[in-house]
């Protein structure tokens, strides 16, 4: 086991404080795992990575072993290592009332280590079965399941309807928090290991589900939760892409400048919807306080926004993630431990943003031609209207100026029109009906996994969607799978090198 003392000797630290060099020649932070009896961390992951004995193999400095078993529960270690919330570290037992363990830049450094040192290579299955798995959308969900199917020796083709692999890895999630190479370099890895992938590849568009059901022993939808949630005030017909824009238009098209930049290649805006969309010297005004807002903020003070501001129709959690980190105090609602709930400052909030929250958002105010302001006003309360349901209270309705306003308000469920063309039954939310044990949806040899079946979410949820649906599809192919199951959660030394 690790130094049993070394949560006593050493305090938390982060690469911000210690380049990753100096931290290899130590073992501070990893010591600071106290190899607990009874550890919480790996139950608070959803993939149900091994944390206490991937710290401990790097503790020994052994550290091929930590990518193995850091890799027997995980698909993508960098990814999660760079982007994931780290649910595993609200649930450090450390984290009831000290600094948890640093987990998710261990996990960082256990993969990129292992990439350095050679230790990845591509792992081509010795055996193929003859059978054939389309896999369609290739966002992280679709990956796993990919690089799963694969490794059990099925022959996988992943359609993906972007010109580019990823899903929202690639066109979503901005390149400050995680650089297109990283994604790159597993598809490339992944394409040496037998996966196949088609892009511009639509299916129901250009590539026809009658085509797919026929040619192919299983199929798994992973296409996402893309439909955004439209803020249908007044203004909102009149100014929807006329300075109104849901953010994932912004987004997608500045991940796609970058990356055309460094392929030396010139979008120049030629296939965006709804023409460039540009933040620079505007009042911009972010709606929606989660992750895609906070990107968007990011996104449009790299731009050089005049002004950026961001709303919230929620009203402030009480803890501040800054003053009052969650291992000092807790709201009681979330005890640990669950996911703390606080308020959260990212990166880009750091790097200039105006925020407010409990703020009603009424009308998209213009010229005619386009936007030029907001009417919001405040919310105080709320009251029960005659049939029952709530309604907001307000005061101090106000215009602010606005040019570009950003709607980061989530998303509501996945397109419909493909879920039809398959004849799949969907839930109460307009998500693919499949149960979390099976992954099966309404029609035999169709399995859906991702977003697009438990509703918009995170990487880490959605790589153990896609792991546990290839494990069934596995299954529903050969009658039992050797793929690893995340309830065992056991590490199998022999079938990480498989
Ligand atoms: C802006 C933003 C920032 C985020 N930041 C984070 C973060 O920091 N950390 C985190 O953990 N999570 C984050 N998330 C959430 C996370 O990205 C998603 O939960 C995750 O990507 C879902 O994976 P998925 O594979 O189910 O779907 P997606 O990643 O959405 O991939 C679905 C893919 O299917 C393709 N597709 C759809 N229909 C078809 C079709 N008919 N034919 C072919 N292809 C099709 C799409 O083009 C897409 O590539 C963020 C989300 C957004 C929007």
């Amino acid at each position: 086991m690790g130094k049993p003392t070394g949560f006593i000797e050493f305090g938390r630290e982060l690469p911000t404080k210690r380049s990753v060099e100096e931290r290899r020649l130590d073992y501070k932070e990893i010591a600071r795992c106290m190899d607990c009896g009874i550890p919480f961390c790996h139950n608070g992951c959803p993939l149900g990575n091994i944390i206490p004995e991937f710290n401990d193999a790097v503790y020994e400095g052994n550290w091929e072993y930590a990518y193995q078993i850091l890799s027997s529960t995980n698909n993508f270690p960098e990814f999660t290592g760079r982007i994931c919330p780290a649910p595993c570290e609200a649930s450090c037992v450390l984290g009831i009332n000290k600094p948890p363990v640093a987990i998710e830049f261990i996990e960082k450094s256990i993969i990129e280590t292992a990439y350095e040192k050679g230790y990845i290579q591509p792992n081509i299955p010795s055996k193929r079965t003859g059978k054939k798995v389309a896999i369609i959308g290739s966002g992280p969900a679709g990956l796993a399941a990919a690089a799963q199917l694969n490794k059990a020796g099925h022959e996988v083709t992943v359609f993906e309807r972007a010109d580019s692999i990823g899903g929202l890895l690639r066109y979503g999630i901005p390149d400050f928090k995680l650089e297109k190479w990283v994604v790159q370099r597993r598809v490339e890895l992944m394409e040496k290991e037998g996966v196949v992938f088609r892009t511009n590849a639509h299916v129901g568009v250009n590539v026809h589900v009658e085509e797919l059901i026929h040619s192919f022993d299983a199929i798994l939808l992973a296409v996402g939760s893309t439909e955004p949630r439209a803020i249908t005030i007044p203004g909102w017909n009149e100014y929807l892409g006329k300075g109104v824009h849901p953010a994932m238009e912004f987004l997608s098209q500045q991940n796609k400048r970058v990356s055309s930049i460094e392929r030396l290649k010139d979008h120049r805006g030629d296939d965006y919807t709804n023409g460039e969309i540009w933040a620079t010297n505007k009042h911009v005004v972010v709606i929606g306080g989660g992750d895609t807002g906070s990107d968007c903020v990011g996104t449009s003070n790299r731009h050089q926004a005049q002004s950026v501001t961001q709303v919230e129709v929620m009203s402030v959690p009480k803890y501040d993630d800054k003053s009052q980190p969650f291992y000092k105090v807790r709201d009681e609602s979330t005890p640990w431990p669950n996911w703390p709930l606080t308020k959260r400052t990212s990166t880009s909030h750091e790097e200039g943003c105006h925020r407010f929250w409990s703020i009603a958002v009424q009308e998209f105010v213009g010229d005619g031609q386009k936007l030029t302001h907001l009417r919001i006003a405040d919310i105080v309360g709320e009251r029960t209207l005659e049939d029952g349901r709530k309604s907001p209270m307000i005061e101090n309705e106000r215009l602010v100026p606005c040019d570009l306003a950003l709607i980061a308000a989530g998303f509501v469920h996945p397109q419909q029109g493909l879920i039809e063309a398959f004849g799949l039954d969907t839930d109460s939310r307009k998500n693919i009906r499949a149960t979390a044990a099976e992954y099966q949806t309404s029609k035999e040899k169709i399995f859906a996994a991702g977003d697009c079946r438990r509703g918009q979410s995170l990487v880490v949820w959605a790589i153990s969607e896609g792991r546990e649906a290839a494990r069934k599809i596995d299954q529903f192919l050969m009658g039992e799978s050797l793929l690893e199951a995340k309830e065992v959660g056991m590490f199998h030394p022999e079938f990480a090198h498989a």
